[in-house]
Parts: C-alpha cells; sequence; structure tokens
C-alpha cells in the first residue's frame, strides 16, 4: 500500500509507477511497453498536435469488498474509444487490446487502487493520439495507445449535493452532424469557454441545447442529461450529438432493472420544469443532481436543494453497490484483475 492520504484525495492528476503503452506502425500494433517516465518524446509535427487527431476514454476500477480488483465495463469504453478513432481516421485499438491494456496498467499500479470503505477508486484514462508527422492535412501514419491510471477520491463526502446549470445559449459544444457523438479532445476545448463562463458566474455545469434550434435538450458539457418524471420515468435525450455516456447505459439498464419506465427520446427544453428530479451523469462521479437551471432570466427548480432525489439516490446507491462488490452483478459489468 502506498502512503497516501486516501480519504483526502480529490480529482486530480497524480504520477504512479508507470503507464502501458503500445505504438502502431506499418499496420500494426506494438507490444505492450510499461513505461515509468510520464513525459513522452514526441516528432513536432505529430499530427494530434496540429490537427486535432487525439481520442480519449474516462473509466475506473474499484477495490471491492472482498480484497479483489475490478474495473467496470471495460469493453464499453474499448467499443466507444473503436468508434472515435474511426470518426477521426486514427488507428483503431481492438477491443481485446484495449481490454487487455487498462488490466495490464491498473495491476501495475494495484497499491495505487484505493482501498475499500474509503469511497476511492482508481480512475483510468486511456488515450490514442496520432504521433506520425504530418503537416498536409491528412491521418498520421503512427498512432500511439496508451493507458494511464491515477487514485482519486469520493466526489462527494457526505451524500450527494444537487448544483446549479446554466443553459448556455451564446456558444455550441457539438454541430448537428458534427463530433460531439465520439470522444475528442476538441469537443473539450470548444466547451472551455462556456464552461469557465458558467463557472465564474457561479454554475459548476453547463447545460446545452441542440445547436440547430436551441429548443430540445442536449447534455452536460461533460456528462449526460437524465429526468426523472413526476410518475417515475427515466428520460434521457436522443440525439446524434450527444456522447453515448457507459455511466447513462448502466443507469438506463438499472431503471428498467428496478422497474421504471425508461424513455431515450428527444427532450424539449420546456419540459424541464415538469420533471420531479434531473441529474448530470458520467463516470467520475456518477450522478450529480441538479436542482435550478438558468436560462437567461428564467430559473427553473426541480426538486430540493439541500439533498438528492428519492430515485437518483436509489439508481446511485444500486450503481455504487454493484461497483464496489456488494450487490450482484448480474450483468456481468466488473472485470477483476
Ligand atoms: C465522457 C463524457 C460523458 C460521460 O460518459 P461516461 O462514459 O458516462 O463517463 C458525457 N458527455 C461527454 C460530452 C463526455 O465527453
Amino acid at each position: 500500500m502506498q502512503n497516501i492520504d486516501w480519504n483526502g484525495l480529490g480529482f486530480k492528476y497524480m504520477d504512479t509507477h508507470c503507464h502501458v503503452r503500445y505504438v502502431w506502425r506499418d499496420g500494426k500494433w506494438s507490444d505492450a511497453e510499461f513505461v515509468g517516465e510520464p513525459r513522452m518524446k514526441m516528432h513536432i509535427a505529430a499530427s494530434c498536435l496540429h490537427y486535432g487527431q487525439e481520442a480519449f476514454e474516462g473509466l475506473k476500477a474499484f477495490r471491492c469488498r472482498d480484497g479483489k480488483v475490478r474495473v467496470f465495463r471495460p469493453e464499453a469504453n474499448a467499443e466507444r474509444m473503436f468508434n472515435t478513432a474511426r470518426r477521426a481516421c486514427m488507428a483503431q485499438v481492438p477491443v481485446d487490446m484495449f481490454v487487455d491494456a487498462v488490466k495490464k496498467a491498473v495491476k501495475a499500479n494495484e497499491d495505487y487502487v484505493p482501498p475499500y470503505g474509503t469511497g476511492g477508486s482508481m480512475y483510468i484514462r486511456p488515450l490514442l493520439i496520432g504521433t506520425g508527422p504530418q503537416i498536409g492535412v491528412a491521418p498520421a501514419d503512427e498512432y500511439t495507445f496508451l493507458v494511464m491510471v491515477m487514485p482519486v477520491g469520493a466526489y462527494y463526502k457526505g451524500g450527494l449535493k444537487p448544483v446549479r446549470a446554466l443553459v448556455v445559449d451564446d456558444w455550441d459544444r457539438a454541430a448537428p452532424q458534427g463530433m460531439g457523438d465520439v470522444k475528442v479532445g476538441g469537443n473539450y476545448a470548444a466547451s472551455l469557454f462556456a464552461h469557465e463562463t458558467a463557472k465564474h458566474a457561479g454554475y459548476p455545469v453547463e447545460l446545452y441545447l441542440d445547436a440547430k434550434t436551441h429548443t430540445f435538450v442536449e447534455e452536460f458539457a461533460t456528462s449526460n442529461f437524465i429526468g426523472i418524471t413526476k410518475d417515475g420515468a427515466y428520460v434521457t435525450p436522443d440525439s446524434r450529438s450527444v456522447l453515448p455516456s457507459v455511466t447513462n447505459r448502466t443507469l438506463k439498464q438499472i431503471a428498467a432493472d428496478l422497474g421504471m419506465k425508461v424513455e431515450t427520446r428527444p427532450v424539449p427544453f420546456d419540459e424541464i420544469e415538469t420533471f420531479a428530479e434531473v441529474a448530470a451523469c458520467g463516470t467520475a462521479v456518477v450522478v450529480t443532481p441538479v436542482c435550478e437551471i438558468t436560462r437567461g432570466d428564467r430559473v427553473i427548480r426541480i426538486g430540493d436543494p439541500d439533498g438528492c432525489g428519492p430515485v437518483l439516490q436509489k439508481l446511485y446507491d444500486t450503481v455504487q453497490g454493484i461497483q464496489y462488490g456488494l450487490l450482484p452483478d448480474t450483468h456481468g459489468w466488473c472485470v477483476e484483475v
């Protein structure tokens, strides 16, 4: 075990023993290499630096009650990165290789996985970049795939805390037929300015509407949108420019397992005020309850400003229960390392 203040961990970068790295050249991937040095030497004309050939993923490993370490749904992230790579004309990482790389990186840094009971986990960040030199606009002829890991703390110590959200009407995150549905760094570059603006105005999260008409809900900058109706249905927007969140997929399955109605469909902005509960969902936090959504002069209040609503709390507890091995993993989501 590392000498780390496990209860004081936040969500920030930390060096560990090593990352796992692969290089694609001449149509094939190299074997895994364990690299201790976190800085990499790169060609100054690498396509990731000039033309944004960059894809990433985010997932977690948990130390379960039985002491074993398990990764949550790595195949789902592998498939998503496979799709992202195709969209950005990058060499694709086979699903098996991705899952194996994730297991290798976690295993090699197992003493950095927070102990059971601290609420912490190991954040896993796979990265795929074009590293071949490219000055004319074209896909690179060399790619680097690496998996780094680091321990992170429980986001909310002492219960889920609702936040206020701001609707972004001055900028869009993703064009209707753009790259919103794949996980590329460029989407984040496109959203940082709005994020900083919202943060300075006192809103921790921003909500995007469809870029074409600004009448339908899409997603928060880094997490999907979930609404729970007054009669207990789970509603999430259906849009080509929403990033397919693994957490959202998981919550939908759990909601269905609990007998809830699950609706993936266009969600008009005006429907928000009818929801009993609203949340943002993603790997880092699982569920962030949203108690207020501001758009210009209009303020929509949803649920209890001091705590999480009962339906979202139940969904959250169920996911965490499966992740930490307290509830049966009936869908085979947890992969032992
Ligand atoms: C990564 C991401 C999410 C969350 O996806 P998870 O797989 O649940 O972590 C949601 N929206 C955007 C834009 C993202 O980049």
